[in-house]
């Protein structure tokens, strides 16, 4: 864990970050770019890209609600 503070550290990079770090574009062109907008607290992105990035999570608990659901109903 030391290694990473030092990083941290050195870099003068915090653990919350201030604006969105979704990436937009591709890496390899140049127009690349971070949205940068406000983000959500305790959250590396705004609230739009919340939204994006965490929907796999909830559309998963969503379908394993669905199949006990179905299987009560069985
Ligand atoms: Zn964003």
């Amino acid at each position: 864990m030391s290694i990473i503070k030092n990083y941290f550290k050195q870099n003068r990079v915090t653990h919350t970050f201030s604006s969105c770090q979704w990436p937009i574009g591709d890496p390899q062109e140049k127009d690349f770019h971070f949205c940068e907008a406000d983000t959500l607290t305790g959250k590396p992105y705004c609230q739009d890209h919340c939204d994006v990035a965490y929907i796999d999570e909830r559309e998963l608990k969503k379908e394993k609600e669905a199949q006990k659901n179905r299987r009560i109903a069985a």
